[in-house]
């Protein structure tokens, strides 16, 4: 069947509305000199009428005989008038009695007739954008595109062709990379393969944190492979009609076994793979159709048919054991966030069509972007790039970088009116921060601080870490909480009070102090015991609670040891910041001046960490 084409409802709904309107436009005749109505009536009361023709509240009249209509005007026979809105009752009458002649036509008034038209029209175009949409979305996943695609039955939309990315475009994720590797051979010459009976790998099951370049990789081994590639995400499967998802993998494997060698990447899995029989509907839902359709598509696989299947998820908690099974997904690879060095070499991946200037080190991009996926770099480099054109400039220099980085990591610059007396409590807090990080011997190197609103957040204080960390020492952790909480103590020390601006603070302490004590065992009197309410889940970042498997008492005991951490801490605040105040009350001076103070300027203010600031941490701890 001949493809419709999407631009044909379009054209004949214009044809509809120029056709209609046109057969209206007409509208009632209007001859002669048009005259008052008043006018009209006295020329009828006076027999001079002789034919009228009405339509709607338009008239259009003959006389008897020409007569000069108007002053200076040329006699003429023909006139026309308009009926008043709220109608004459006498009229009829009048000219029944007068003997005129009367035609009526229908009223169709012109403006009013195509106004109608118009909106039956739209509505008739509303109806069928509807009727397409819904089309497209049944048609979507066999990659129809509306209702042309639809009719046709077509499945080969969907086939995104082979796609012109390579390895060298997936930076870092080396692990993953050397496993999807070894199949591009297998998708090159399958009948190598075949031949001695070894049977391709089928499914491949891609896990990771949002952003981390799954899609990217499955698109690469294709690329590389240079075999077709077949992407959809798996909630389009489920849409409106049962049934539907079922027959659209069908339709999908289908046609990548026709094109065999080639890839299939099922992207959020979880939508569809979650664990059988958890629905409502007695467990025949349509998402369960969809996943059991997979399942017997991927047992139905032919030794020689070189279909490699790809998915991707976030939740591989939820996904059901079948899936994970032999024969099935049974092959699994974790693409982490990435660490600095390969930040560093995503950036590179990035910047390399965008002009650059000579300022810009990406080394020390990568290391003040912690927990940046592949997508959230490249969102940092783009957005770098919009911000220089905005500004007319033609390369992305450092600061427009760093400006971006602020912007994705605490969001937009708040036009916030502070009073000085608020601001300067802000400069007091951040400075108190700065100062514990500064002087502390295992703290993150400071990057800058700044009391500038961005997002939810009145100023911040940003330290780096030098090294991507796997674990964390106790003595790094302690230093933590006295960083978290020197901003509160600063406050208490040189205003006399503290205030709300320490809430995240607080928070983040016990958080990290609870872990401390419940889970790592950093409590003396505790000890390496599990003592966790919640697990945190490994690529959402959240906590999950968990059933409290502990007495009264001991809970009672994870709290003291907790006030106890947090109190120390705060102790150690105290006495940096006392033993400093000259300096930490130079940066306050000079915070409130800049607004921003880099790690140069800040090291200008605090001065250099003498060795013997602090006693070293196991001492602290003894004590
Ligand atoms: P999601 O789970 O949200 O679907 P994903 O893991 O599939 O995410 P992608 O869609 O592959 O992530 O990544 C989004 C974009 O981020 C890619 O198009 C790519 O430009 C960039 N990106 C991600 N990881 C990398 C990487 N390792 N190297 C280069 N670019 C990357």
């Amino acid at each position: 069947m001949q493809q419709i084409p999407r631009w044909l409802p379009l054209v004949a709904v214009i044809v509809a509305v120029l056709v209609v309107s046109s057969l209206f436009a007409s509208g009632p005749r209007r001859d002669g000199v048009e005259v008052a109505y008043s006018r009209f009536k006295e020329l009828l009361s006076d027999g001079e009428i002789a034919h009228v023709e009405l339509q709607g509240n338009a008239v259009t009249a003959r006389l008897s005989q020409p007569m000069a209509l108007g002053p200076g005007g040329q006699p003429s026979q023909q006139l026309s008038t308009n009926i008043p809105a709220f109608g004459d009752p006498k009229l009829m009458p009048l000219l029944e009695q007068q003997g005129v002649e009367v035609i009526s036509r229908p009223d169709a008034d012109g403006a009013g007739a195509i106004w109608t038209t118009l909106i039956w029209v739209g509505l008739l175009a509303v109806y069928l954008w509807f009727w397409n949409r819904m089309y497209r979305n049944v048609a979507g996943g066999m990659g129809g595109r509306g209702i042309g695609d639809f009719l046709a039955g077509s499945a080969a939309a969907h086939d995104k062709g082979t796609p012109d990315v390579r390895f060298a475009d997936v930076a870092g994720q080396d692990n993953a990379k050397r496993e999807v590797a070894e199949l591009v051979d297998i998708l090159k010459d399958p009948e190598r393969y075949t031949r001695l009976g070894a049977e391709p790998p089928r499914g491949i099951l891609l896990m990771g944190p949002p952003g981390t370049g799954k899609t990217l990789l499955a698109k690469a081994l294709a690329g590389e492979a240079g075999v077709p590639f077949f992407h959809i995400s798996a909630s389009e499967f489920i849409e409106m009609f049962v049934g539907v998802g079922a027959s659209r993998v069908r339709k999908m494997f289908e046609e990548a076994k026709k094109k065999a060698p080639s890839i299939i990447f099922i992207d959020e899995l979880d939508a569809i793979g979650r664990v059988r029989g958890a629905g409502l509907g007695g467990g025949h839902d349509e998402r369960e159709q969809t996943l059991n359709q997979i399942l017997s598509e991927m047992d139905g696989f032919e030794g020689h048919e070189a279909v490699v299947v790809l998915a991707a998820t976030n939740r591989p908690d939820v996904l059901d054991p079948a899936l994970l099974r032999p024969g099935r997904f049974d092959r699994h690879l974790t693409l982490e966030l990435p660490d600095r060095e390969a930040r560093r070499a995503i950036l590179g991946v990035h910047v390399r069509q965008k002009p650059m200037a000579g300022d810009v080190d990406l080394g020390i991009v990568a290391g003040a972007t912690p927990g940046f996926s592949g997508a959230d770099l490249k969102n940092l480099v783009n957005e770098a790039a919009l911000a220089a054109a905005r500004e007319g400039a033609t390369e992305i220099t450092m600061r427009h970088l760093d400006e971006m980085r602020d912007r994705v990591m605490m969001g937009l610059v708040r036009k916030l009116a502070i009073e000085p007396e608020e601001r300067h409590r802000l400069a007091v807090h951040e400075a108190g921060h700065t100062a514990a990080a500064h002087y502390l011997p295992n703290a993150d190197p400071l990057y800058k601080v700044t009391i500038i609103p961005r997002g939810r957040a009145l100023g911040g204080t940003h330290m780096l870490p030098e090294e991507d960390r796997h674990t964390l020492p106790e003595d790094y952790l302690r230093d933590r909480l006295v960083v978290m909480l020197g901003g509160r103590t600063a406050e208490r020390l040189l205003l006399g009070g503290v205030s709300s601006g320490a809430d995240d603070d607080i928070r983040q302490a016990t958080q990290l102090a609870r872990a401390m004590v419940a889970r790592w065992g950093m409590a003396e009197d505790i000890g390496p015991v599990d003592l966790r309410q919640s697990e945190s889940h490994p690529f959402l970042g959240r906590e999950i609670a968990q059933p409290r498997h502990f007495s009264d008492q001991t809970a009672h005991q994870v709290d003291e040891a907790v006030r106890g951490m947090l109190a120390e801490a705060e102790t150690r605040a105290e006495q940096l910041i006392t033993t400093h105040r000259a300096d930490v009350e130079g940066l306050i001076v000079r915070l409130e001046e800049q607004e921003t103070l880099d790690h140069d300027e800040i090291s200008d203010c605090l001065g250099a960490v003498a060795a013997d600031d602090e006693p070293p941490a196991h001492d602290r701890a003894a004590g």
